[in-house]
């Protein structure tokens, strides 16, 4: 039986969806005009004004915002309310170092954040009877208080016990009985891959719903998670900061196959031809995803690019949803690596590396992993200076170490580190290809 959070929106008639995402982007649209200086000055650069807002397709009358946008007005310049309206600030990564932001006001954060991670756990069938193991991060990243005051708000027994600790994730699992967990799907295949080396018993393990998210994930590797944990089902879980955090779209247990509902009374979804000055594709076409955050008070963002490849569905669903779907998403438009969950840019590996003398400026990211069941293993090939090239290897290992610990102590990932002689790295004339991705047959 499904189970829904608020049954009257979930499964609201389209025309009543469209209506009311009309009078709430009027109103996103005013709030931004009339409070953000710099929407202002944009809309009045472009020739338009919130009044010019008739119909749901004007929409495409006005500008696109861009993460530069965002990085550029850091940190409060997009805020649509004073600080003593925001409650929380959460924080993705970018490419300067710089983080983006989203602010939430009490509003945001309860009748936005948390009730669209409500909506999405009954969607994949977690209930009040459930205990959910929340494996995502928390802190300033979105994830795990995301989720968490969604499973509460649902009246579920949440587990706060964040991102790794592995040996304390299995054991709790197995002493409470945990019947969801929300991670990324990485790191389950870890989790279940450990299930099979430690002999876990496992009558012990009670998972019935596996919510993953925050990094791309394949069909392929849906299946290889639900065969390695048998009686689990795993569900894809998508949203960005900029736009809330989890909770914009979520795979439905009736159809998991056929896309993500996305919360439309909130976040409204076009999809652009980046190759045709991003006017809108033809319905159902891929392209890449714009939101726009018709409800949120503290940071309105109209038409953000998410630069996520995708494709729409407004077909109502077996479900009984009405919300529109989109696919699985199978690419990004930038060059952003997702490792682990934490969002990388090569530029922010060049940052770090650019700053140690003794390297060449030449170097490769190889992002691999051996099989479906590893994590992603990052390799950094970097050249040494010919001054410092030496071929004493006490000195190289320490040097190697030295490196591995500068980028671990700013990007917070694991990196292995190669360095190599004068030369090895092949040269380009025109843009250098800094990422060799090897993952792509394996996930
Ligand atoms: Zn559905």
């Amino acid at each position: 039986m499904t189970t829904y959070w608020q049954k009257e929106i979930e499964c609201m008639p389209r025309e009543e969806i469209e209506k009311l995402q009309l009078k709430r982007t009027k109103g996103m649209l005013k709030r931004a005009y009339d409070r953000i200086a710099w929407f202002k000055k944009q809309y009045d650069a472009h020739g338009v004004k919130p009044e010019d807002f008739k119909e749901l397709d004007d929409l495409s009358k006005f500008p696109l915002v861009q993460k530069d946008d965002l990085r550029d007005n850091y940190p409060f310049g997009l805020f649509a309310e004073p600080m003593e309206n925001v409650i929380r600030i959460h924080a993705s990564s970018g490419t300067t170092g710089k983080p983006i932001l989203g602010g939430y006001t009490k509003h945001d954060v309860y009748d936005v954040f948390a009730e669209v991670n409500a909506r999405s756990l009954n969607c994949c069938d977690v209930t009040s009877q459930d205990i959910i193991q929340n494996a995502y991060g928390y802190g300033l990243f979105t994830g795990g208080l995301g989720i968490h005051y969604g499973g509460e708000m649902i009246g579920a027994t949440v587990i706060p016990i964040s991102g790794g600790n592995t040996a304390r994730q299995l054991m709790l699992m197995e002493d409470f009985g945990s019947t969801a967990i929300t991670c990324t799907p990485s790191y389950m295949i870890y989790l279940a891959e450990e299930i099979n080396k430690r002999g876990i018993n496992r009558e012990n393990i009670k998972l019935k719903v596996g919510i993953h998210g925050a990094e791309p994930w394949s069909e392929k590797m849906r299946k290889k998670i639900e065969e390695l944990m048998p009686g689990m089902t795993a569900i894809d879980i998508y949203g960005l900061t900029e736009i809330i955090g989890p909770g914009v779209s979520v795979n439905c247990t009736v159809n998991r196959y056929k896309g993500l509902h996305i919360w439309e009374d909130h976040f409204l979804p076009e999809i652009l031809d980046p190759k045709n000055d991003f006017e809108r594709v033809a319905p159902g076409e891929k392209g890449e995803i714009a939101f726009s955050t018709i409800t949120r008070e503290a940071t309105p963002l109209p038409r953000y690019r998410a630069k996520d490849i995708t494709r729409l569905n407004y077909e109502k669903c077996a479900c009984g949803r009405t919300h529109a779907r989109h696919d699985k998403i199978t690419g990004r438009t930038d060059d952003m690596l997702i490792i682990h969950g934490i969002n990388v840019f090569p530029s922010q590996i060049e940052s770090v590396l650019m700053d140690i003398p003794q390297l060449a400026g030449y170097y490769e990211i190889v992002v691999d992993r051996k099989d479906l069941g590893s994590l992603d293993k990052v390799t950094i090939r970097i050249e040494l200076t010919e001054e410092h090239f030496s071929d004493k290897v006490k000195d190289i290992e320490a040097f190697t170490k030295e490196v591995a610990d500068k980028l671990y102590s700013s990007l917070l990932f694991h990196a292995k580190i190669e360095l190599v002689p004068p030369g090895t790295i092949p040269r380009s004339v025109g843009k250098a290809q800094r990422v060799v991705d090897m993952r792509a047959d394996k996930i």
